[in-house]
């Protein structure tokens, strides 16, 4: 098995504690390579490795268009590679490859648009209320940045935080999740190759408590970047609190895609089925919770279960899988506890119902695309986020009574609506508390557009345009024309 080191400072290094750790397939459940087991030495070694390449290094002192040339050039090499990348996500995270293959073909836009950005970060002159001096702001970088990243998207999700920090011309210790560390090594090779010096990118590898906390605890990290789940995102948020650091935080979801009496039928079933079982509900954004209105709910129901019903489970390396396995051991038993929750609160078991073991799932950790139907968005399963292929379906009767249950949540991060009513799109989008409202389709997200939570669903934007003042923090400078020498002991 494939050792992988840790990069610091432009260095692949040993972990301080000499110690390793397997990372397994989630299709076959063998291991297949062995990631450095990283301690709190060894975050201390890579914030300081990116502090002297912000403080000391070549990196600040290039234009901000020579910083922007840089990520442009590391979006080419991302699309040269994007095969190899793509297939490592895979054997890591069991995710289908078309699924993976499209998200890293996607990655480069973001090093391109927001290279195109670092040398657009303008500060402003202000016409001051007093006369004799000259006043502007500077949009300068934090410092060094942390970004902690989950399993389920590791490179795309890099792309998001990495992109604006260096534009705005931070530095960054990554700590991928311990589930899927490959892909991620592998990507940092091409910082190198791009030209970027030394210790303005840096990767550590291992567990949240024993690598990822001593990270955010550090006194010289400035800003931490996080997604992952909100019961992380929590700790970490009171840990950043105490440092006065700033935050970033992409957390959970459990969000409701509602279906009215006049959508177009066939285009919202196969949206509530791409909602939660693509990517086998492994995402932030999965439509787990599916409003479906009174009046269509039992037709509807039924075309959903025979689509649901064929989906092929397999090899997700295979283009033609549809449902692939659960990458995590913990994730696989917390999806399997929530199917027996669903069945202990009552609610009506339609399809699946457990782990899948048909042949074609081989030894892999796969659960049977489940929908619940009868459920009461008060019951855990309509509650709690599952994070698997477990729908629950939910009538209501009109527009307020949707609403009302969509609202009803601590989280909101993705809502999808499907009427062919104009009128009724715009209210919901309006009025659902969530930080995407998608209508009539589901699950689009790109670079240019604003990403995040409302809620528990996390602090802070990613994507668009103003993610990268989330990067950069503003100076006022003041500067004496000949205002003359002033009293001292009074404000000026
Ligand atoms: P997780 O919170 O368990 O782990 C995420 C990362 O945090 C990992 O790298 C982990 O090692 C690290 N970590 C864990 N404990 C830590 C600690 N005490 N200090 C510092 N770092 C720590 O999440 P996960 O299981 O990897 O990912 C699934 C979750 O991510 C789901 O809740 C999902 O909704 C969320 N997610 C959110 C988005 C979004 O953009 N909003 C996208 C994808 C996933």
């Amino acid at each position: 098995m494939q050792k992988h080191l840790m990069y610091i400072a432009g260095q692949w290094v040993e972990p301080s504690t000499g110690e390793w750790f397997e990372t397994d397939n989630p299709f076959t459940s063998e291991p297949w390579a062995l990631i450095a087991r990283g301690g709190a030495a060894d975050a201390d070694r890579a914030v300081r490795a990116a502090h002297d390449a912000f403080t000391n290094g070549p990196w600040k002192d290039l234009t901000a268009s020579a910083r922007g040339a840089l990520l442009r050039r590391l979006g080419d090499l991302v699309a040269q590679n994007a095969a190899r990348l793509a297939e490592l996500e895979v054997l890591d995270n069991g995710k289908l490859i078309a699924e993976m293959r499209g998200q890293v073909d996607y990655v480069p836009q973001w090093y391109y648009y927001f290279g195109g950005l670092a040398d657009k970060i303008e500060g402003s002159v202000i016409p001051l209320d007093k006369k004799g001096y000259f006043n502007y702001t500077r949009n300068e970088p934090l410092g060094v940045v942390a970004a902690i990243t989950p399993w389920n998207s590791p490179l795309l999700l890099t792309a998001w935080k990495l992109a604006p920090a260096l534009a705005a011309g931070n530095t960054i210790v990554l700590k991928p999740s311990e589930f899927t560390s490959v892909s991620t090594l592998e990507f940092v090779k091409l910082f190198e190759q791009a030209g970027f010096p030394p210790g303005v990118v840096n990767v550590i590898t291992g567990y949240g408590k024993e690598v990822g906390m001593p990270l955010v605890e550090h006194p010289l990290v400035r800003k931490v970047a996080f997604t992952g789940s909100d019961a992380t995102g929590r700790v970490i948020n009171e840990t950043a609190a105490r440092g006065f650091k700033r935050v970033g935080l992409e957390l959970g979801g459990k969000s409701p895609n509602i279906v009215f009496e006049d959508a177009d039928q066939d285009a919202a079933v196969n949206g509530a089925v791409s909602g939660i079982f693509a990517a086998t509900g492994q995402t932030c954004i999965a439509g787990s919770r599916l409003l479906v209105q009174e009046s269509i709910h039992d037709a509807f129901v039924e075309r959903l279960l025979a689509l649901a019903s064929t989906a092929r489970m397999g090899n997700p390396l295979d283009s033609g899988t549809q449902v692939g396995p659960v990458t995590t051991r913990p994730q696989y038993e917390k999806i399997l506890s929530y199917i027996e929750i669903g069945r202990n609160e009552g609610a009506k078991l339609r399809l699946g119902g457990g782990a899948a073991t048909r042949p074609e799932c081989g030894s892999g950790r796969f659960v049977e695309p489940t929908v619940f139907t009868g459920v009461h968005n008060d019951m855990r399963i309509a509650q709690e986020e599952i994070f698997g292929p477990v729908l629950s379906v939910i009538p209501f009767r009109d527009e307020e009574d949707a609403l009302r249950i969509a609202n009803d949540v601590r989280f909101g991060l993705g809502a999808g609506v499907w009427t062919r009513d104009i009128g009724r799109a715009f209210r919901m989008a309006e009025r659902i508390q969530s930080g995407t409202v998608w209508v009539n389709t589901y699950r689009a997200v790109s670079y240019m557009s604003p990403f995040g939570g409302y809620k528990d669903s996390g602090m802070g934007r990613e994507n668009g345009a103003q993610a990268i003042r989330d990067y950069l923090q503003t100076k006022s400078v003041w500067i004496n024309m000949g205002a003359g020498t002033a009293n001292p002991f009074v404000m000026r």
